[in-house]
């Protein structure tokens, strides 16, 4: 298939673009130091990779009862759940989406958790459920520095969310005020979670052997399960060095002070810059949905401007920041090859009319090679993590639109995994079913039964 790209099309895009194992190698050497100095006390300060530790150690037992409330902030929607674990690993669940208008992500805190404040109370109004007091467990998908369970203090906005007087913030607390601004529901907020660690969580309810979530979505992060005796930043009194913890690694940030620099090209600079946090989540802006569309109108734009598609010519529209969306790449790449109907309809979206076949393979040539790069980079974390648990066998639980959407990311993953790690290593991709919610009824659930 690539051999009918234009030879000048290969020579302006692929040196920069393509990785090879050698490649992949050097960011795993580059990747493991970062874990390391994370999770040790010493350098963490000067770590990319912060390693937090999220207090969950007791993965579920599928066993697990309850009726527990849900709230997921931070992915595509805002959601509130209701959960009812059954135990024998059956469930039930109700769950409504808020929408968090744009206004909101970038304006107060104050306005932010009274709007959560606000859904949590319609929602358990229209439940009838106002009289019971439930636990709750808040998925919280940024990144939290934890003292507990039930503490979690934001370090920075990621994704589209920029709120004031939130950040070095307890997020647990600024929700509980805006609960009692309101003065209208009672709940009892039992644990403040990732996304990540819901999905590993959710995963493991079914696949013990579950020791890895990770979410490619609107932005891309995974967590693990440590051993306690490294993970040095657990202060847990009385904990015993055969334990262990599961660590938010919170990937997005590799390479922000530097470790990416080798293979980050013209274009990933480009969308670093117009981000709304320039210099921050390296390698979240390579991997993640939020991204990945504008990496390929970038990759376009430059062949255009040289000629080599599109006649030269390219419209305004097409030049205008973000008007390629990410879910195209994987409408595109869902085609039969040389089947151009959804590539054609996405391109006269964009006011290019008349593209040759021609244009239509160099573009999905450019989705092809966005999404493998995001496959192979996020698939390089993932072998370093899976080398440090050390186990032969392993499930690794995965969400997130990029992952769930993509037509072969599931399979550019699992080929490059196998790649990167001794062949005596077996795991398996699994998608996690609903981390953000039940995997945080289940962490309620685990915490709750702790309390106990
Ligand atoms: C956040 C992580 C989160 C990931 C996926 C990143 O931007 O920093 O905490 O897990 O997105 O939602
Ligand atoms: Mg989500």
């Amino acid at each position: 298939m690539t051999n009918s790209i234009p030879q000048k099309v290969h020579d302006a895009i692929d040196r920069d673009l393509v990785l090879d194992n050698k490649k992949l190698n050097d960011v795993m050497v580059k990747f493991e130091r970062e874990i390391k100095k994370g999770l040790s006390k010493a350098h963490h300060d000067e770590s990319e990779v912060k390693c937090f530790v999220t207090y969950v150690q007791n993965l579920p037992m599928g066993t697990e009862k309850g009726k527990f409330l849900a709230l997921d902030l931070g992915g595509t929607n805002f959601r509130v759940l209701l959960i009812i674990l059954k135990g024998e690993e059956d469930y039930e669940f109700k769950s409504k989406i808020f929408a968090i208008p744009q206004s909101l992500m970038v304006g107060s805190g104050r306005d932010l958790f009274d709007h959560i404040a606000q859904c949590l109370a319609e929602f358990i109004k229209d439940m009838n459920i106002q009289n019971e007091i439930l636990p709750l467990g808040f998925t919280f998908s940024f990144p939290c520095q934890q003292k507990g369970l039930t503490t979690g203090t934001l370090i920075k906005w990621t994704k589209g969310f920029n709120c004031s007087d939130v950040v070095e913030k307890n997020v647990v607390e600024l929700l509980e005020e805006a609960i009692q601004r309101r003065n209208d529901i009672k709940i009892l907020i039992c644990a403040i979670l990732n996304d990540t660690t819901g999905t590993l969580m959710s995963c493991a309810w079914k696949y013990q052997d579950c020791k890895i979530g990770v979410i490619i979505g609107t932005g891309s992060n995974a967590c693990y399960v440590e051993k306690v005796r490294y993970a040095e930043w657990f202060d847990k009194p009385g904990k015993f060095d055969d334990e262990s913890v599961i660590i938010n690694t919170e990937f997005g940030a590799f390479g922000d002070k530097g470790s990416l620099d080798d293979i980050r090209t013209c274009f990933d600079i480009e969308v670093d810059k117009n981000s709304i946090n320039p210099s921050n989540q390296l390698f979240e802006k390579m991997i993640s949905g939020m991204y990945m569309g504008e990496l390929v109108r970038l990759v376009i734009v430059k062949l255009a401007s040289k000629g080599l598609i599109f006649n030269g010519k390219i419209s305004k529209k097409f030049m205008q920041r973000e008007t390629f969306f990410t879910k195209y790449i994987s409408e595109i790449e869902h085609e039969e090859n040389n089947v151009f109907h959804a590539t054609k309809e996405i391109l006269y979206e964009l006011d290019i009319e008349n593209p040759t076949e021609e244009d239509c393979r160099i573009v999905r040539y450019c989705c092809e090679l966005i999404s493998k790069r995001a496959a192979q980079l996020v698939s390089s974390g993932l072998a370093v993590l899976m080398l440090r648990i050390g186990d032969p066998k392993i499930t690794i639980g995965v969400d997130g639109s990029v992952y769930r959407f993509h037509p072969r990311f599931h399979d550019l993953m699992t080929e490059t995994i196998k790649q990167l790690i001794p062949s005596n290593y077996e795991f398996k991709l699994v998608l996690s079913e609903d981390g953000s919610g039940r995997g945080a009824a289940l962490v309620a659930a685990v915490a709750s039964k702790d309390l106990q």
